[in-house]
């Protein structure tokens, strides 16, 4: 669905990302994996549309998409949930999500956009009782739910996730991974982007590794979590000899 070929991007002289290439299949959760400055905001950026790659291309079900306008990509069903979440703060909940399909109800099409507003809040109950609340006063996780229930409500094919589980109590995260793992079956691919390694492969069928702008190591989450080294350099010793390695595996599509 999702293809990355051999994506260059610099700021200024600065190289971030180096020949890049990641796939996301329909029906696939797909993490991409690094720590702080490796290149993932990046990576999205130039997959959303805001950055313009020096080289390669991303295409979507064979189309080209870079290069296209931001609005362009979101209508072909990429969009992006933007680290630190980027609410309207003195808005409310209610207006928030509706601001997410703002296009459907300027053509008339409130009656969808109910429906979707339904669908978003039964991923999410604890916005249902917040709907009039300023999205400015939620808890963190909170602000995090309503930021994917906005992005959902624009009805995604793929939705780009920027580490939703950063900063974030590990019960919290977890709730919010947990909807994450269940988005392909309503038709939404989903490409996350974590430092939450251990989090983020639990609920994927495959990852990414990235370090210094290139994919280092890519796999199942079996094959990602056995490689000691790349345990070690996530996790550290300690945790990588206790760690569980997940047993259920999807294959790749
Ligand atoms: P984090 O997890 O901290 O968000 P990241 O993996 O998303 O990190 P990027 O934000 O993509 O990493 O940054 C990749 C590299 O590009 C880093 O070296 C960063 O300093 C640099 N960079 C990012 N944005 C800019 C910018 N606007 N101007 C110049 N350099 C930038």
């Amino acid at each position: 669905m999702l293809r990355v070929e051999s994506i260059s991007f610099a700021y200024g002289r600065q190289p971030a990302l180096r020949e890049v290439s990641l796939a996301v299949g329909a029906g696939e959760v797909v993490s991409l994996l690094g720590m702080n400055g490796a290149g993932k905001s990046t990576l999205l950026g130039i997959i959303s549309g805001l950055l313009k790659p020096s080289g390669g291309r991303v295409t979507l079900d064979g189309r080209q998409i870079s290069g296209s306008a931001p609005s362009a990509v979101v209508a072909a069903g990429v969009v992006q949930v933007p680290e630190g979440r980027q609410l309207f703060g003195p808005l409310s909940v209610r207006e928030n999500l509706e601001l997410g399909s703002y296009t459907r109800l300027k053509r008339g099409q409130g009656k969808e956009v109910a429906r979707d507003l339904d669908q978003a809040l039964s991923l999410f109950p604890v916005l249902a009782d917040r709907l009039g609340q300023a999205a400015g006063t939620l808890s963190g996780g909170e602000q995090q739910m309503l930021a994917m229930a906005r992005g959902l409500m624009a009805r995604p094919r793929l939705l780009l996730l920027d580490e939703p589980s950063l900063g974030l109590a590990p019960q919290v995260a977890a709730e919010i991974l947990g909807v994450v793992r269940g988005l392909p079956a309503q038709g939404c691919s989903v490409l996350l982007v974590e430092q939450n390694a251990l989090g983020a492969l639990a609920v994927s069928a495959r990852g990414y590794i990235i370090t210094g702008g290139r994919i280092r190591q890519s796999g199942t989450p079996r094959e990602i979590l056995s490689d000691e080294m790349l345990r070690e350099a996530f996790l550290g010793p300690r945790r990588a000899q206790s760690l569980v390695v997940p047993t259920s595996d999807k294959e790749p599509q």
